[in-house]
């Protein structure tokens, strides 16, 4: 193996790194991932809700919008094509009165708008027959939403790019990127590899990432938001037959405490949305148990604290800062789009910064777009 030379290097072995390694291996010679763990997919890509989204929510022509919806049917067919275990059960998004309708409507008209088929209003009593725990006046039901075992896509991508001739190292995490005339000299735990293109697919930490070339696109900076899940531990998880989620919360930051049954048959309960200050923080100050019990009541009335078991954290890589916080960042507000394109000063690195949700269900469509951003590249 020509450990020193590589057309590519890919930073990042989660879900975009490695759908990006099956894409490129097919396309270059020495493609090289290398993921600073010593395993794949240990940061969010297995620390998600598993959801295939359809792309209800995300602003008409948004790379979000654009990527999640062709993402969806991409991994559908990758899924079922590569024996990953996946469902398409759909989705219900419930108003709790009649003074929610508007808001429903509107997520309607927007997800009509992002190209996202068979999307229906279910009255009260539809919903009821769907769903006889949950409660609610009416309903969006998104019947191309589905689930996945996440880390199985990983591997799956992963293995791929491998049977393709790619070079997947874990435990090679990159300490320095140096730009030369041609190529630019990867620093890493498994060696140095002079690469003719850099993809910064480090999730969390791909703004430091972009900080070690000294590219001016690490003023995107990331901002850790971590999402707490609990689990249906009592028999009362049989009240949940499918995905059911509240109106997104008006800030952006999550689409609300929602209920996921799982690829394996567990409901989830969760994410909450939580600013903290260190990357790798995903246990300090949960919100008790108590709190998740008050919030899924809202949905599903009944559920005590008892019924309720602490599960897994995920850290969502956000591009907008904490409301309120003196931090300035190129795209306030809610909702900001994925950034994916290569540095204006060193056009051999591709930066993708951002990828928080639909990361998982637009990795496959990223992956495309970075194929295109790669040839380019290497002209
Ligand atoms: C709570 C939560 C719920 C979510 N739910 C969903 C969902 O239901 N559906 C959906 O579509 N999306 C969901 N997402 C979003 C989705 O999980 C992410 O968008 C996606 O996993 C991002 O993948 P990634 O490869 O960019 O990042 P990651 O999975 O974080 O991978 C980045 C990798 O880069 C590595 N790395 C970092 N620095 C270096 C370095 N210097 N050298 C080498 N390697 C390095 C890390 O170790 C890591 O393995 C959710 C996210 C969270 C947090």
């Amino acid at each position: 193996m020509n450990m020193d030379r590589a057309s590519v290097v890919i930073v990042g072995g989660g879900v975009v790194g490695c759908a990006i390694a099956r894409a490129l291996a097919s396309r270059w010679n020495d493609v090289f991932l290398l993921e600073a763990q010593n395993k794949l997919a240990l940061g969010a890509s297995s620390r998600n809700s598993g959801v295939i989204h359809a792309g209800l929510y995300y602003p008409p022509g948004s790379l979000k919008a654009r990527h999640c919806v062709r993402g969806n049917r991409l991994t559908y067919e990758f899924a079922a094509a590569h024996g990953v275990p996946h469902r398409n059960t759909g989705k219900l998004v419930v108003a709790s009165g009649p003074e929610e309708t508007p808001q429903l409507e509107e997520l309607m008209k927007n997800a009509s708008a992002n190209g996202v088929e068979g999307l229906r209003m279910l009255d009260r009593a539809e919903l009821r027959r769907r769903e006889p725990h949950i409660e609610g006046f009416q309903a969006l039901e998104s019947p191309s939403t589905g689930i996945i075992a996440s880390e199985e896509l990983v591997k799956a991508y992963a293995r791929i790019a491998a049977d393709r001739g790619g070079h997947i190292l874990t435990s090679a995490r990159v300490s320095g990127l140096e730009p030369g005339p041609d190529a630019v000299r990867v620093i890493s735990a498994a060696g140095e590899i002079e690469a003719r293109c850099v993809v910064n697919s480090a999730g969390l930490f791909a703004d430091e990432v972009a900080a070690m070339i000294g590219s001016k696109m690490a003023r995107h900076r990331i901002y850790p938001v971590r999402g707490d899940y609990c689990e249906i531990a009592s028999a009362k998880r049989e009240w949940v037959r499918g995905l059911v989620y509240p109106l997104p919360h008006a800030d952006g930051l999550s689409l609300g405490v929602h209920l996921t049954r799982t690829i394996w048959g567990s409901v989830l309960v969760g994410p909450t949305a939580r600013y903290v200050e260190d990357k790798n923080d995903y246990e300090r100050g949960r919100e008790p148990v108590e709190e998740f019990a008050r919030k899924t009541r809202l949905l599903l009335p009944g559920i005590e604290a008892s019924d309720l078991a602490p599960a897994h954290s995920g850290i969502r890589a956000k591009l907008t800062p904490r409301p309120g916080s003196s931090a300035t960042q190129a795209s306030p507000g809610g909702i900001a789009d994925f950034i994916i394109q290569s540095d204006p000063e060193f056009p051999r690195v591709i930066h993708l910064l951002g990828i928080e949700s639909p990361g998982l269900t637009s990795a496959a469509a990223i992956a495309e777009q970075v194929s295109e951003l790669v040839a380019l590249a290497l002209g």
